[in-house]
């Protein structure tokens, strides 16, 4: 049975371009006789705001989607520090005590998800109690897999190639953020039993990420559906802050919300708004 699932963080309200995401996966499940869930990513403690997870039920039964939700992820913290132990045991995480912005500075190269890490810490002695993260070692980790792929219904197969990364961080440092979104969401997905990993073309470089780390713990291997996002005219995401209204305020001003499932199903954007593969980088 396909199983697909929307993940929205409760970070900020719904918009346009996560109406576009919940409807693809919604529909790809339905029309396959599939199951459709929601998982609110609430991994970001700091950031997270609960009151923002009864609003997204609210739009999504606006736009006339039915789902089953499962735990958010402030409930699965065990797991992903359980994953995290066993990666450690098979020597391939290690303990970074560098800052976002030295890591900046450091950075020699730039990756899919920034900055690339050069390693300043993979051999360096940290005082105990120093605060960590912990970093995948990159060419440990594929020496241990071999080459890996994964497939994409709109891109075909790709090569899996986290190394274009780097060493990225699996626990954070943070303590309010005990996971990071590569670790939590490889692994919920398996749990949640999602057979069809749907999400926007801004996070395909993840993928590459999260197929490394199905491999690494024995998880099941899903496929992946990219779909097209939602830009302005300029290629950017579409954001409050540009003059795009939410879903709950279109909701509250009255507007009809299958009607806009509708529109979007029939590709109608409105004025302005372009579908696109890729993102162009933010000024
Ligand atoms: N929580 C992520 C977001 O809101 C989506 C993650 C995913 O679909 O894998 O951008």
């Amino acid at each position: 049975m396909i199983v697909t699932r929307f993940a929205p963080s409760p970070n900020g309200s719904l918009h346009l371009g996560h109406a576009f995401s919940a409807i693809t996966a919604h529909d790809l499940a339905q029309r396959h006789g599939g199951r459709f869930l929601l998982r609110v990513e609430d991994i970001d403690g700091a950031r997270s705001r609960p009151e923002l997870a009864a609003e997204f039920r609210a739009d999504l039964a606006w736009l006339g989607l039915q789902w089953d939700e499962v735990p958010p992820q402030s409930s699965r913290t065990a797991s992903y520090l359980a994953a995290a132990g066993r990666l450690r045991e098979m020597g391939l995480l290690y303990p970074c005590r560098c800052s976002r912005a030295e890591v900046a500075a450091a950075a020699q190269s730039h990756g899919p998800e920034g900055p690339v890490y050069p390693r300043t810490c993979r051999h360096a002695a940290i005082e105990p109690g120093t605060p960590v993260a912990w970093r995948i070692d990159m060419e440990a980790a594929l020496a241990h897999t071999g080459p890996l792929f994964w497939e994409d219904e709109r891109a075909g197969r790709q090569q899996a190639r986290p190394d274009l990364a780097g060493d990225v961080i699996l626990l954070r440092k943070d303590a309010d953020t005990p996971a990071s979104y590569h670790l939590a969401a490889t692994l919920d997905d398996a749990a949640d039993g999602v057979t069809l990993v749907t999400r926007g073309m801004d996070l395909f470089g993840a993928t590459h990420i999260h197929r490394l780390l199905q491999e690494l713990l024995g998880l099941p291997v899903p496929r992946w559906h990219h779909h097209p996002l939602l830009l302005d005219a300029e290629g950017r995401k579409l954001a409050k802050r540009r003059g795009s209204p939410s879903l709950a305020e279109r909701r509250r001003a009255g507007e009809d919300g299958r009607a806009l499932a509708a529109a979007l199903r029939a590709g109608i954007l409105p004025a302005g708004i372009v579908l696109g593969e890729g993102l162009h980088s933010e000024p």
